[in-house]
């Protein structure tokens, strides 16, 4: 059959006159198979359509019986037309009754065609209609035939789903109508329901059809261009951390952008007559079909940053590449993305948005640190949750249980909806215990501080009502900002941290980055360990410029008040005498340029390291305060990497010889009367809390949603008897004292 380059696009230039008619749907599905048929000199073309329930049915052809128009359906994978949607890809076969799968209609007429071609109607990857040619000679199709009839199959299903074809019983989304939930790890605790919003918005395609052919490819060709231009820049500057970008998945971009399959299909999209956006979507479609249907996670992966790059592509086309934290959002704006950098997170209204599901990115990620300080209901690790999506689909966070459900049913939204409710009452609980102060039964005060990082960080300390900041966490502005904040910037931030805070300490820890905490201006080697790597203190004294920089910042800052310093990852107390000198450098150099000196200097270590429990007479009197930190200590005791769940839950903090080393913590902070604090996560657990009450702790730090509940769990406790229990309990040989504390807990009416 003799099919030159000019027939498809003499095809597309006839479906855009069919387009223009003003006439029924049904009268132009018909004229669009005779339209395809002729062109494709064939003697039949029919199209079917998915329906919602999933079966395919004839909606229009031209050479079958005009009888079974509506009349044929076919289950789903039923006969060719059906394994053609499943596979969702084009098939031919030269002698299709004689196929296994060839399923025999007699209504259709269809025997006396040897011959057969299709494709799949594909939107957003999923197939939702099935578009066929069939000859009475047995007959191979050739590439370019079947390209013409996929471009054409492309160009039905925007106009399908654009409503510009017909409405009412066909699924114009294919699979996408249905509830589907997902599991995630989370990022950020709370519940939260809404509407989606795709972080990097999908182009619609509108103008399908090319006037010039070469104008386009012009388009595309700088497009393309721009694209590259932009990731290179990117990866040059190292600035990958305001988009959240991986390294590797760049890289697959940049490999990508010059693969010369994917521009070559782009270039026999673009030559059917497709404009350059239709062109990128023809490719992405195909893709997306593939990519749905990979079992291999890495192909899918590789598949899947086609398909992001495919995005950024189209959307370059559009003339736009701003995310949709510049567009118009809805009020309860569930942001969905691949993956998200922490300034970008920023950028959102916060009082639009309610939940964050990425696909991609550790609980420790940046971005995580600002889904928290922001107080977004945020999963991570949702695979696949971006090719089941569609804007404006309402969806359920559940970061306390890490699941998303997308189009919930009513009976889950009614369930949600209680939980919410639930949650609201019992936050109204814990608030109306704002400015009660926190005293066990028995009488014992226990300080109560919160963790903090940002600046969006302090209006909780007001609403909590807490003591005071615990653990300032100053590594979080180095890590979401493009470049080493500096001087002028760090002193602006911790004054403005020490003037809300008023007469409240605040403890300020210095720069614990490297390990997981990565910086994305400061390059360093690549470790095999970086949690017990070059981190923290370790960095400070081998890069003291940077570590001076930061107390002069500080010292700046506090002039005339209180400044509170604390030493992370101490593993000896050579590290503390060292770190000090620097801090006494400092001191005299503002003294000789006769700046104000804060009132009171206080520096602090964190007793993180193992080795510390054995030299705390040694450290203790050098200190002016101590301060656990419960995360790095019980990770390095149990030899238990805290970021990988696989192995953080096999050991619990309630162990009994985690909690041995801890009361001998309580013990030496007494003898040396260091005032002692706890500011690991397990101090905002209300069990793990009243536990370390029971150890002796006075004063704990915790992340601010954490102060309602361990407040009332307080309020609630008898210390001293909890304390006599705990010494019996010691002595126990199990792996856990949990079930034993919370018996207690049930005992003794303590809220937990
Ligand atoms: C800790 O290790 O317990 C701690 C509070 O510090 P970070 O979680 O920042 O390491
Ligand atoms: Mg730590």
């Amino acid at each position: 059959m003799p099919t030159s380059v000019g027939a498809p696009r003499q095809l597309l230039r006839r479906l855009r006159e069919v387009m223009a008619q003003q006439e029924s749907a049904q009268a132009r599905l018909d004229r669009v198979v005779v339209l395809i048929a002729s062109n494709m000199v064939a003697e039949v073309c029919s199209l079917y359509l998915g329906r919602r329930d999933g079966s395919l049915e004839l909606f229009a052809t031209e050479g079958l019986n005009p009888g079974a128009v509506h009349n044929t359906h076919l289950k789903p994978g039923e006969g060719l037309v059906g394994l053609i949607a499943e596979q969702a890809e084009p098939m031919q076969f030269p002698d299709a009754q004689h196929h296994p799968a060839f399923s025999y209609r007699p209504e259709t007429g269809e025997e006396i065609y040897h011959s057969f071609v299709g494709v799949p109607i594909l939107r957003g990857g999923h197939t939702i209609g099935v578009l066929t040619v069939q000859n009475r000679t047995k007959r191979t199709y050739s590439d370019e035939e079947i390209e013409a009839l996929q471009t054409t199959a492309m160009v039905l299903a925007e106009m399908i789903a654009s409503g510009g074809l017909l409405t009412g019983e066909v699924s114009t989304e294919g699979r996408r109508e249905l509830a589907a939930s997902f599991t995630g790890l989370p990022l950020s605790e709370g519940v939260a329901l809404g509407h989606v919003v795709l972080h990097e918005p999908r182009i619609v395609v509108t103008r399908l059809i090319a006037e010039d052919i070469e104008f386009e490819r012009r388009r595309l060709l700088q497009a393309i261009e721009e694209l590259t231009g932009m990731i290179d820049t990117m990866m040059e500057r190292g600035d990958l951390a305001r988009a959240g970008e991986h390294r590797e998945v760049l890289e697959a971009f940049r490999m990508f952008a010059h693969d010369h399959g994917w521009r070559r299909r782009l270039d026999e999209a673009l030559l059917t007559g497709l404009t350059a956006e239709a062109a990128v979507q023809r490719v992405r479609n195909d893709t997306r079909a593939r990519m749905l249907r990979m079992p291999d996670p890495y192909t899918r992966d590789r598949l899947h940053d086609i398909d992001d790059l495919s995005n950024r592509l189209l959307r370059l086309l559009a003339g736009g590449v701003g995310t949709a934290a510049t567009g118009s959002l809805p009020q309860d704006a569930i942001v969905i993305a691949r993956t998200m950098g922490p300034a970008e997170l920023l950028d959102y209204d916060r009082q639009r948005l309610r939940g964050l599901v990425l696909e991609e990115g550790g609980a420790q990620s940046h971005v995580a640190i600002v889904a928290r300080a922001l107080g977004i209901a945020s999963l991570t690790q949702v695979k696949g949750v971006l090719e089941t999506v569609e804007p404006g689909d309402a969806a359920i966070v559940d970061a306390d249980s890490g699941e998303l459900h997308i189009r919930p049913t009513q009976e889950v939204i009614a369930a949600y909806a209680d939980k919410v409710r639930f949650r609201a009452r019992r936050q109204a609980q814990y608030a109306a215990l704002r400015t009660v102060p926190p005293v066990t039964l028995d009488g014992e005060r226990i300080a109560l501080h919160i963790n903090a990082g940002l600046l969006y960080d302090l209006p909780h300390l007001d609403q909590s009502g807490a003591d005071g900041i615990g653990l300032f966490r100053t590594e979080l502005q180095f890590m979401i900002s493009a470049t080493f904040p500096r001087l002028e910037q760090q002193t602006r931030l911790y004054k403005a941290i020490l003037d809300a805070a008023g007469d409240r300490p605040v403890v300020f820890r210095s720069l614990d980055v490297g390990g997981d905490k990565v910086l994305p201006y400061f390059r360093a080697d690549k470790e095999e360990n970086p949690a017990i790597g070059w981190r923290a203190i370790r960095m400070a004294l081998d890069r003291p410029a940077l570590f001076r920089t930061q107390v002069r910042a500080l010292l700046r800052a506090a002039h005339g008040r209180e400044l509170r310093l604390m030493l992370p990852m101490i593993a000896d107390r050579s590290e503390f005498e060292a770190a000090r000198k620097l801090i006494d450098r400092e001191v005299t150099i503002l003294k000789r340029h006769r700046r104000p000196e804060p009132k009171r200097l206080m520096i602090g270590v964190m007793v993180e390291v193992p080795a510390l429990l054995w030299q705390l007479d040694k450290v203790l009197p050098l200190a002016d305060f101590a301060s656990v930190g419960s995360n790095d200590l019980i990770q390095f005791l149990f030899a238990a990497d805290r970021g990988n769940t696989r192995v953080s839950e096999r050991f619990d903090a309630l162990n009994p010889a985690a909690l041995k080393a801890l009361r001998q913590v309580v013990e030496a902070a007494a003898r040396h009367e260091v005032p002692l604090n706890l500011c690991g996560e397990m101090a905002g657990r209300p069990l793990e809390a009243m536990t370390l009450i029971g150890l002796g702790f006075r004063s704990i730090s915790m992340a601010p949603a954490s102060v309602g509940p361990v407040k009332a769990m307080i309020l609630s406790l008898d210390a001293g008897a909890l304390r006599e229990r705990l010494d019996e309990l010691l002595g126990s040989e199990k792996a856990s004292l949990r079930e034993d504390l919370r018996r207690f807990a049930a005992e003794k009416g303590v809220q937990i």
